[in-house]
């Protein structure tokens, strides 16, 4: 008896316990369609999450990072710190008096 055939029997045995014991309706089979558990099957669904998870990880940091460059960018081109946005105004300091972050693209 194939492994196929053993879970057609305990589906059936189960549909008996259904009916005789619990009074449920059975669970309809159709022995065509019968699923056995495949054994990559499970490494497929682990590695299938770990892509999942990681992706769902790296989507915020490389969204928040290219935002903060972004903002970084805008900032130096009004004359402001890049990290704190403090104006540095016409004064030829090479770095932030608010949070000591060097001034980039130095004095121009
Ligand atoms: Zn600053």
């Amino acid at each position: 008896m194939g492994e196929r055939d053993q879970a057609i029997a305990a589906i059936r045995e189960w549909n008996k316990t259904c009916e005789s014991t619990l009074g449920l309706r059975p669970i309809v089979v159709d022995p065509k369609r019968v699923a056995t558990i495949h054994p990559l099957g499970i490494l497929h669904n682990a590695m299938s999450l770990l892509v999942l998870v990681l992706v769902v990880n790296a989507v915020p940091s490389v969204t928040i990072g290219a935002w903060r460059r972004r903002r970084a960018v805008r900032r130096m081109a009004r004359g402001q710190c890049a990290l704190c946005g403090y104006e540095f105004g016409a004064a030829s300091i090479d770095r932030c008096p608010e949070c000591g972050q060097a001034r980039a693209g130095g004095e121009t």
